[in-house]
């Protein structure tokens, strides 16, 4: 049986036509090796940011469907330009849209779910010793609608992909060596993690580790898919993520239970700059007024992530919670909207707010983590507005000016082995 692997190559692997060929190279190198080949690329550089830009000088509320439809391009550029670089190199090579793969997915525009992937004409591609590129981030309707996969799905592209066509190996190449205790771009002594669980890369994609999309993450889970985080510009080994000590066996990393377990109370640190604050206050404390202000943002498709709220001495209370920066004027709208219904009084915001967080299975059976968090924000005198929970993950809303030195206090306090 031939083996199959799944490469995605992100942005930043393709800003250029040296890159481009880069990354033409390290394809074939596979195919070299009598893999089957099926390689996920997403837009040139910043060719997303850039069509978003263009949209919204034309028109500032650009309408979802057009926006799709205009993204969608930019993941086709790469595909060509890639097979082209791969076609000087001697080699056989296809490139197909989402639409052309057969990856189906629901109606909501911007944000779409995969549906189907029908892996016929991949198939059919593969036996003629064809490698195949696939414009990652997009997909069709059932009514041929151009759909894209939220930011960063070229990531779900390729990971959905590896479950439909059951490869051996997916490997998401980037331009850091792989998954760090923190962003490295922020914090300068982050150590590259050899290997996590699905459930810790879940959680630090949430909290806002820009390298996984949190959607590919889950698809990764639920279907135990193990997959290779690493460099397209060297060739170290990066991060394996995976369900099980006796996955990452199996993909030959003999890697000894004390390994996985030492130092690895806190696996590591995020931060997301993309949050917002809402604050409602003198919101009458009675039963009901929460959810009619919750179910009302969920009709308007606001995600909203922290909820704090205070007790109540005087029939009168103050709820704050958190949402990302983007839905702000979204939400402002439906939650004055609410309290007038209600009877609260003002509605704040607040668009200077950061979160800082910290991942680990490890803090489940440890005390005293939350405590050495909190001091460590008060050595350098940042105040926490609001603190959230999960079994793994323990999270704090702070000012935004204070977020990478946040970032990096909390991460020398936690991290740094010498200390
Ligand atoms: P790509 O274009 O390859 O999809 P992204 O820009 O989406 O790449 O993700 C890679 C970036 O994620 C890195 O350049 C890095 O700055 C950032 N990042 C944030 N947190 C982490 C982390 N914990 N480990 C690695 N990279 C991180
Ligand atoms: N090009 C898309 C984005 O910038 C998809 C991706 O990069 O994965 O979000
Ligand atoms: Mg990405």
């Amino acid at each position: 049986m031939r083996k199959l692997v799944v490469l995605k190559f992100g942005g930043s692997s393709l800003a250029n036509p040296n890159r481009i060929k880069n990354v033409a190279r390290r394809v074939v190198d596979y195919k070299k090796q009598n893999f089957d080949v099926v390689t996920v690329v997403s837009a040139l550089g910043d060719t997303t940011d850039d069509l978003i830009s263009l949209a919204v000088q034309i028109n500032s509320n650009p309408s979802e469907r057009e926006l799709d439809m205009l993204l969608s391009t930019g993941e086709q550029i790469s595909v060509s330009l890639l097979a082209m670089a791969i076609h000087k190199l001697g080699f056989n090579a296809v490139s197909l849209t989402g639409a052309q793969v057969g990856i189906v997915t629901d109606t909501h525009h911007t944000r779409a779910r995969i549906v189907s992937i029908d892996c016929h004409r991949i198939n059919k591609h593969l036996k003629n010793e064809s490698i195949v590129i696939v414009a990652g981030f997009q997909g069709v309707t059932q009514e041929n609608e151009i759909t894209t996969l939220g930011r960063g799905g070229s990531d779900l592209t390729a990971l959905a992909l590896a479950k439909a066509l059951k490869a051996n190996l997916c490997e998401i190449y980037t331009d850091v060596d792989g998954v760090f205790s923190a962003d490295p771009r922020i914090v300068k002594n982050a150590v590259k993690l050899p290997f996590i669980y699905y459930e810790e890369m879940l959680e630090m994609a949430s909290l806002g580790a820009q390298v996984m999309q949190v959607r590919s993450v889950e698809v990764a889970k639920k279907f135990n898919i193990p997959f290779h985080v690493r460099s397209s510009f060297s060739n170290n080994s990066g991060t394996f993520i995976a369900g099980s000590i006796s996955d990452l066996n199996k993909l030959k990393l003999q890697v000894k239970e004390a390994e996985m377990m030492e130092g690895a109370l806190i696996r590591g640190v995020t931060l997301n700059k993309n949050e917002a604050k809402i604050t409602i206050c003198d919101v009458p404390d009675r039963p009901g007024v929460a959810a009619k202000l919750f179910k009302h943002l969920s009709r308007v498709d606001i995600n909203v992530d922290m909820i704090v709220q205070n007790v109540s001495h005087t029939r009168q209370t103050d709820i704050s919670f958190t949402l990302s920066k983007n839905d702000l004027p979204k939400a402002l709208k439906a939650t004055k909207t609410v309290a007038k219904e209600i009877g609260a009084g003002e509605v704040l915001s607040d668009l200077e707010v950061a979160r800082v967080s910290i991942v680990g299975v490890g803090m489940r059976s440890h005390p005293g983590v939350a405590a050495k968090m909190f001091e460590a924000l008060a050595y350098q005198k940042i105040n926490i507005e609001m603190i959230s929970t999960s079994e793994i993950s323990i999270s704090c809303i702070i000012q935004r000016k204070f977020a990478d030195k946040a970032l990096r206090v909390i991460h020398s306090k936690f991290l740094n082995r010498a200390k």
